[in-house]
C-alpha cells in the first residue's frame, strides 16, 4: 500500500520507526513500571521535529500533513502506548494555539516543538466528562483579568504543565454558549495540583486533578474569542481523533506482532500453535482490521487537510479503530495463554493501555451519537 504515500510521509514513519525501536522500546516497560514521566524520550521526539511535522513551516513545523503525524504517531505507540500517549499532547496543543491563538500565546509554540515547554489541557470536571457543557469551573470578568475558579479531573501531564489550556464559563448559566479557553501558565497563584492517579495502563502520563483558587489571568490569555470556545474544542476533537486512532492502530499491530511470533514459537500436542486454524483466523483477524483501520484514519486525514467537515469520518476512524484494538489485544493476550496474563510479555500492557483509547477523546459511545446524528444530516 506503499504507493499511497508521499516520499515525506514514508520519511517520517521511518524516522518515527527507527527512534521508537532504538529508544522507546527499550525503555516501555520501565516507563509502565515507574509510573514516571520520561521526559528524555519526550525531548528526543521533540528534536527530531515529531512535535511538528502537520504544523505549517510558517508557525515552525514541518509542513506536512495530518497523515505524517498520523504515521508518526502508530510508529510510535507501537512501541510504547503511553509514549504515543504523550506525543500527541504538544501536536495537538500547537495545532491549537497556531489556529486559535493571539501573538503572545503563539509565542509558546517553538517551545512546545522543542519540547521545552509542556501543555496540558483540562475540559472534563469529576462532573462534567461527556456532557462538557455541564462543566462548572468559572472565569470571571474582574477589570482586564478573569477570575478562574473550578477543578479539572484526569488532567493528562497535570503535574508537569508549564502552561494548561483551561475550558470555563464566563457566566454561571448552563450550556455550551458561554465557555471560553484560557492560557494558564503554571506559576500563576492559586492552582493546586492534586495526587497522581493510580491508573489502569498508560503509566507515566502525570495525570491529575488541578484545581483552580482565584486564579487571575489577564483578558489577552483568552485564547480565541469569548464564548466560542465550545465550538473550538469539538473542531479540535477532529484532529486529535485522529492521532487516537493512530495510537490504537500502533498497539494493535504490537499485540498482532507479539501474537503471531509467540504462535509460531509455541508448541502444543506436537506442533506449533500457529498449524492450529483457531489461531490462524484470530491472526487473520486482526491483519484484516488493521489494514481497514489504517484506510478510514488516513481516508479521514486527507479530507481534513483539504478542509473538508470529517465529524462523521473522524468517529468512524477513533470508533473502529479503537474498538478493534482492545479486541485484539483481548485476542493477542488470549493466544499467549497463561504467559500472557503476566507482566513477562508486552501483550499484558498493550491490554491495559489501549482500554483508554476507548474512553477518551469522546467515549465510544459518543462517538456512535456524533456518527449517528450526522447520517441522519446527510439522509433526512
Ligand atoms: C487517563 C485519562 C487521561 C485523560 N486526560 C484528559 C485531559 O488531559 N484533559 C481532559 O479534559 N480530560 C481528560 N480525560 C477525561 C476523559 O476525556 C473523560 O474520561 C471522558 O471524556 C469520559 O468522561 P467521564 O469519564 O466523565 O465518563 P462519563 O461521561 O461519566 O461516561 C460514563 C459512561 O456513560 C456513557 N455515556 C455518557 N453519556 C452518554 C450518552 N449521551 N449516550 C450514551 N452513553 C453515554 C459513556 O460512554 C461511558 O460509558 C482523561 C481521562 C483519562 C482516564
Amino acid at each position: 500500500m506503499d504507493f499511497f504515500y508521499t516520499q515525506e510521509q514514508k520519511m517520517v514513519r521511518e524516522t518515527a520507526r527507527k527512534f521508537a525501536e532504538s529508544t522507546i522500546l527499550p525503555a516501555a516497560a520501565g516507563i509502565d513500571r515507574d509510573d514516571r514521566f520520561p521526559r528524555e524520550i519526550y525531548r528526543g521526539l521533540a528534536a527530531l521535529g515529531l512535535f511538528g511535522v502537520s504544523l505549517s513551516e510558517q508557525a515552525g513545523g514541518s509542513g506536512l500533513d495530518t497523515t505524517a503525524a498520523c504515521i508518526a504517531m502508530e510508529e510510535i505507540a507501537r512501541c510504547s502506548g503511553a509514549v504515543g500517549n504523550m506525543y500527541a499532547i504538544p501536536v495537538e496543543a500547537a495545532q491549537l494555539l497556531h489556529e486559535h491563538g493571539n501573538d503572545s500565546q503563539r509565542a509558546w509554540i517553538p517551545r512546545i516543538l522543542d519540547g521545552s515547554a509542556i501543555s496540558a489541557t483540562g475540559v472534563t470536571e469529576s462532573d462534567a466528562g461527556s456532557d462538557v457543557a455541564g462543566m462548572r469551573t468559572t472565569a470571571l470578568l474582574d477589570g482586564d483579568h478573569y477570575v478562574i475558579n473550578g477543578s479539572k479531573a484526569w488532567v493528562t501531564f497535570g503535574q508537569v504543565f508549564d502552561f494548561m489550556m483551561v475550558f470555563a464559563k464566563t457566566t454561571r448559566e448552563p450550556g455550551h454558549h458561554n465557555i471560553s479557553c484560557f492560557l494558564v501558565e503554571a506559576d500563576r497563584p492559586g492552582i493546586v495540583r492534586g495526587r497522581n492517579e493510580e491508573l489502569l495502563g498508560m503509566h507515566g502520563l502525570e495525570d491529575c486533578q488541578v484545581t483552580f483558587d482565584n486564579v487571575r489571568v489577564p483578558v489577552h490569555n483568552r485564547i480565541g474569542p469569548e464564548n466560542r470556545a465550545f465550538k473550538m474544542a469539538m473542531g479540535n476533537f477532529n484532529f486529535s481523533r485522529l492521532m487516537m486512532s493512530s495510537m490504537a492502530l500502533g498497539m494493535a499491530r504490537a499485540a498482532f506482532e507479539d501474537a503471531h511470533r509467540y504462535a509460531k514459537d509455541r508448541r502444543q500436542f506436537g506442533q506449533a500453535i500457529f498449524d492450529f486454524q483457531a489461531i490462524q483466523f484470530m491472526l487473520a483477524d486482526m491483519s484484516m482490521d488493521i489494514a481497514a483501520a489504517r484506510l478510514l484514519i488516513h481516508h479521514a486525514a486527507r479530507l481534513f487537510d483539504a478542509g473538508q467537515p470529517i465529524a462523521k469520518e473522524a468517529a468512524h476512524a477513533k470508533l473502529f479503530t479503537t474498538d478493534m484494538a482492545m479486541k485484539h489485544a483481548s485476542n493477542a493476550l488470549q493466544i499467549h495463554g497463561g504467559a500472557g496474563y503476566s507482566r513477562h510479555h508486552r501483550v499484558e500492557r498493550i491490554f491495559r493501555d489501549v482500554k483508554l483509547a476507548q474512553i477518551y477523546e469522546g467515549t465510544n459511545q459518543i462517538q456512535r451519537v456524533i456518527i449517528a446524528r450526522q447520517v441522519d444530516k446527510e439522509m433526512s
